[in-house]
């Protein structure tokens, strides 16, 4: 999970939210039994947004058979351990800032209702906008958090080859409840994250580091390039790929060779 950033709000979901809150005001919920799709006007824009990334995972997918997540869940939300209230967020359905784009696992097999809280938190209201005094328990794709600060994904050994978990950033409590929420640890994001490394990451790996063990360091500089590609926003599973090139190549034996690694933690995903 990196930052992902909006751009600006649609004006077309604005009009949407005028006429779809009528209804949610008088029924003080979303509907029971009826979805609500308004919102999905906005799917293709942000999907673009995202770097046609999911915006938990980020695996590059299609937009049309997958999902609009609202970050505070719409219609009912599971918001232990900090709250046992289940109200969900019927007034932000249709508002820009809760909505990303989500592929299917993430939104409906993975996060679904839940949405953990601090303890001492005190939930939102109906028509109260965030963050008031509520405290997520969940990293937000758009928020002010650097979702990379604080979860971290290392190696495990196996006899088939490493296997990557998604572990808490020095101890992080957001990162750790997000990890599980998100479900990181499955064996589809362990087996993606596999193949992401050993078709895309690995080959990059070993071609630097072949230029300096030879002290070719000028070549070794030229080929961070294609490290710093694998790390911009519109690459796949970016945050994955930092720790995956910093286990391999630190950047102390990178400035030892002179060459600026550039790849400081908040640069990743921004
Ligand atoms: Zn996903």
């Amino acid at each position: 999970m990196i930052n992902v950033n909006r751009g600006l709000a649609d004006p077309d979901l604005a009009v949407v939210k005028v006429k779809q809150l009528e209804l949610l005001r008088k029924l003080g919920r979303v509907p029971l039994g009826t979805e609500i799709s308004g919102y999905r006007i906005v799917v293709e824009k942000l999907w673009k947004a995202q770097w046609y990334k999911c915006c938990y995972c980020e695996r590059k997918t299609t937009w049309s058979f997958n999902d609009i997540d609202h970050f505070r869940p719409k219609g009912s939300a599971n918001r232990m351990p900090g709250c046992a209230q289940r109200h969900g967020y019927w007034w932000l359905a249709f508002d820009w800032d809760n909505l990303l784009f989500s592929c299917s696992s993430c939104n409906r097999s993975a996060k679904n209702d839940r949405f953990p809280t601090r303890i001492g938190s005190v939930s939102l209201q109906a028509e109260e906008l965030p963050p008031g005094k509520e405290r997520p328990l969940l990293l937000d794709p758009s928020g002010s958090e650097n979702p990379v600060e604080h979860i971290q994904f290392n190696p495990l050994l196996t006899p088939d080859g490493l296997d990557w978990w998604a572990t808490a950033r020095g101890g992080s409590e957001i990162g750790a409840a997000t990890i599980e929420i998100c479900k990181m640890n499955n064996a589809e994001f362990r087996e993606l994250r596999r193949d992401h490394f050993l078709s895309v990451i690995s080959p990059v790996i070993l071609d630097i580091n072949e230029a300096l063990e030879a002290s070719q360091y000028p070549l070794a500089a030229a080929r961070m390039e294609r490290m710093r590609e694998l790390l911009r926003p519109r690459s796949s599973y970016v945050a994955f790929s930092y720790d995956a090139f910093n286990y391999f190549i630190s950047e102390a034996r990178l400035r030892a060779a002179g060459i600026d690694p550039m790849l400081g933690i908040s640069f990743i995903g921004r």
